[in-house]
Order: structure tokens, then sequence, then C-alpha cells
């Protein structure tokens, strides 16, 4: 079976909508794109299309790329006191003279809808977290939809990154699965791989996980999202291997859209405990 992300994020976004309508004051999320980076600017239209498909109010912050980080900084200052924003996300990456993780760590943690600051990600690791980062959140929605029962299986997750692999491989923990975080250094992948029930890949690599490093997997999920001659491929070889598992997201169409129904659900939450202090 194909999983369509499109069609679980479309339900999340349902189900916001309608808590939202009869709201007099709406759920609002801010965002600050720093410089002109194309596939930025894409992820952001897709953000506010959805933030305004359920009623949300969005505010975009552009800054030019060669803003300064304290300006940055700055207006997550001014973000962070303002009453009516709820939910504040820094578009990244950033120029590399802005340093992310200071950036980050100026949301406070109960605007930090990303879940990426500091201490939003170390209280992931204690189950305390306020927000779990948007795409593994959006990953768990995935099970949930096609009821798939994480206890006791072995997962393999490919890429360690702060912002899939590492918070992911510590949800399905808690899920009851046996994982297996694994990277660029890791030896003999695909016999890790060809023995999981289930693998999720967030490498960044075009295609690179094809029929050598699965049989008959319960469930694969592609996170990645590349571009090849003007084509969005993911980092599975889908062609080589949809019929090869039993059941497989698709790049475009998978985890992409449930990122964002994610992060929709985070500002929601923001919005729904905001805590004025
Ligand atoms: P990242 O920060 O670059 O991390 C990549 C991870 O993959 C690293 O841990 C790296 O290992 C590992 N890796 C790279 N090549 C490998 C290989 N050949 N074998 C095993 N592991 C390998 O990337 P990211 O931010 O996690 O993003 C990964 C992909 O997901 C990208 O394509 C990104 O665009 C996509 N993405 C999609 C969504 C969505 O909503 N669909 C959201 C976020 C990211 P080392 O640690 O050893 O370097």
């Amino acid at each position: 079976m194909i999983i369509s992300g499109k069609i679980i994020a479309q339900k999340i976004k349902d189900d916001l909508k309608m808590k939202v309508e009869s709201l007099v004051k709406k759920p609002t999320l801010a965002v600050i794109l720093v410089g002109e980076n194309p596939a930025s600017i894409s992820y952001v239209k897709g953000k506010e299309k959805a933030c305004l498909e359920v009623g949300f109010n969005f505010i975009l912050n552009k800054m030019n790329e060669d803003v300064t980080e304290t300006e940055v900084i700055q207006k997550i200052i001014e973000f962070n006191n303002n009453n009516d924003i709820d939910g504040i996300l820094v578009q990244l990456p950033l120029p590399k003279h802005i340093n992310v993780r200071k950036v980050i760590d100026s949301i406070v943690y109960y605007k930090d809808v990303d879940g990426l600051n500091s201490y939003n990600a170390g209280r992931l690791f204690i189950d305390e977290t306020k927000f779990i980062p948007c795409t593994p959140l959006g990953i768990m929605e995935i099970f949930k939809d096609i009821n798939y029962d994480l206890t006791g299986k072995n997962v393999t997750v490919i890429g360690r990154s702060n912002l899939v692999g590492l918070p992911l491989s510590r949800l399905l923990t808690k899920y009851d699965a046996t994982v297996t975080l694994t990277h660029s250094k890791t030896k003999n992948l695909a016999e890790i791989t060809k023995r999981s029930d289930v693998v999720i890949v967030a490498i960044g690599d075009p295609r690179f996980i094809n029929e050598n490093y699965l049989d008959n997997q319960d469930v694969v999920i592609d996170v990645g999202i590349n571009r090849v001659d003007g084509k969005i491929c993911g980092d599975v070889d889908f062609e080589k291997v949809k019929d090869k598992v039993k059941n497989i997201t698709p790049v475009p169409g998978g985890v992409g859209p449930l990122t964002i129904a994610s992060l929709l659900k985070n500002t929601y939450q923001a919005f729904k405990e905001k805590i004025n202090d």
C-alpha cells in the first residue's frame, strides 16, 4: 500500500479547522525567513497556505541575507513578548554568519512550535517536552493512521540529525519499538535494514535506499526531499522497492504534508496552553 501523507494531513487539518471555526481569536504563527533560498521560500509558502486553510493567522517576517544575528534575535524577542503570537518558527537553514543554536534558543520554550530549542529538545528525552519536532510528530501520525502497533518491532532509523532521526528514535522507543539508529559510519547497513520490520530514511541522498536494502518490510518511510533535474524525489528508490515492501510513503505527498500538519497541531497546542508570563 502506498501511504498518502496528504490524506492523513488533510484529516488533521480538517479537525483543526473545525476546532478553530467557532473561536473569536484565532491561533497565530509567526515565521522568520532570512534570505532568498528558493526551497525555504517554497516551504514557507506551504506553511502559510496551510495556516490560512485552517483559519490561523500567519505573520511572515522577511529579513535580508546580510541581517545580523542580533537583529534576528531582537525580532524573536519582539515576537516572544507579543501576546498575540502563539508560535514562532525560524525557517532553516540560516546564512553561515548566524549561529542557528543561539537563534533557536532565543525563542521562548512555550512558543517553540518547531520543538527544536535546547529546552524542548532536552525535555523530549525525559518525556516531558512541550512540543515534539514536526517531522517526527508527523511520522508518528502515519503509524497511528494505519493502525500499526510498534510494540516490540525492530525499527531502523537511517540518519541521526537533531531535526529528524534523533528525536524520532526517542519517540519510537517510547512506543515500545526496538530502535537501531544508523548513520554514515554504520557498517553493513543493508544487513540491518533487511532484518527490520520498519525502515525510516532521513539522509538527504536521492534514491539511496534501493532493492538491496529491503526485503518484505511492514513499513518504509521516506523523509528525504531532494531536487534532481528539477523534480523532487526521496532518499528511497520508490520504483525499485515499492513491490518489495508492504507499506511505503511516496515523495512528494508522504512525510512533507504531515510535517506541516504537525506544525499546525503544535501551534494550536501553544494557543490553547498560552502562558502569560
Ligand atoms: P542532515 O542533518 O544532513 O542529516 C543527515 C543524516 O543522514 C546524518 O545523520 C548522516 O550521518 C546520515 N547519512 C548521510 N548519508 C548516509 C548514508 N549514506 N548512510 C547512512 N546515513 C547517512 O539531514 P536532515 O535535516 O535530517 O534531513 C534529511 C533529509 O530529510 C533531507 O533530504 C531533508 O530535506 C529531508 N527532510 C524532510 C522533511 C519533510 O518534512 N519531509 C523534514 C526535514 C528534513 P552522519 O551523522 O554520520 O553525518
